[in-house]
Formats: structure tokens, sequence, C-alpha cells
């Protein structure tokens, strides 16, 4: 389903690594269930919204239901729809600063939600 989203999760990476310091939620896929749970800190890989879905950051950015709101949001504000085939777009053009505070709000949430 997210072949070709290695970008955005490599663009991630750089991200939260770069926002550490500053931002100490940010560590990383350190907050998602799927990462938490391959290093048996959580029993299931599982999102709250779908126990056959995986929660990882592309699942997080583009499909959790209860971010559709900011992701609605951002995309009227873009004037872009938020998919895998833009990511490209956001994380390396113009508004990758709006993009890049919607990553953070999302990302904070889920942190937030598995008690990073
Ligand atoms: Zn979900």
């Amino acid at each position: 389903m997210y072949s070709g989203g290695g970008v955005v999760v490599q663009w991630y990476q750089q991200i939260a690594e770069s926002l550490k310091s500053q931002s100490p939620v940010l560590t990383g896929h350190s907050g998602f269930s799927e990462y938490l749970h391959r290093f048996k800190c959580k029993k299931s890989p599982s999102c709250i919204c779908d126990p056959g879905c995986s929660e990882f950051v592309l699942h997080v950015l583009l499909d959790y239901p209860a971010h559709d709101y900011k992701r609605q949001k951002l995309e009227c504000q873009l004037d872009v729809i938020l998919e895998l085939d833009s990511l490209s777009e956001l994380v390396y053009g113009n508004n990758k600063d709006l993009f890049l505070q919607f990553c953070i709000k999302v990302c904070k949430i889920v942190n937030n939600r598995n008690g990073i």
C-alpha cells in the first residue's frame, strides 16, 4: 500500500533527528505502535483505529481518521491532497514548513497516546 513512501519515512527520520533537542517527543519512530511492538514495548503494532492496521508514520500522516480535520485543513491551506504521491512535493517544496508543523502535531498526539 505504501510502496514508494520510503522518501517520506527517510525524511521524517531526518527531521525527527534534527528536532530531538527542540522537541523530545520526536524521537524517530519511537512513539509509533509498530516501532514499540518491534522492541517489545507494546503488545500489538496495531493502531487504535483498526486492529488490522499497523500504526506507523505514513498511516498516521495519511490515513488515521482522528487526524482527518487537521489533514483537510492542511490540504485546503496548501491546495493539495495529502497522499503518497504528493508527499515528495510537500517534503521538498515551498510549503514544507506547514507540512512539518502538521507532522509534529499529529506525531505528538500519537506519542502522547502511546505514553512517549
Ligand atoms: Zn489508525
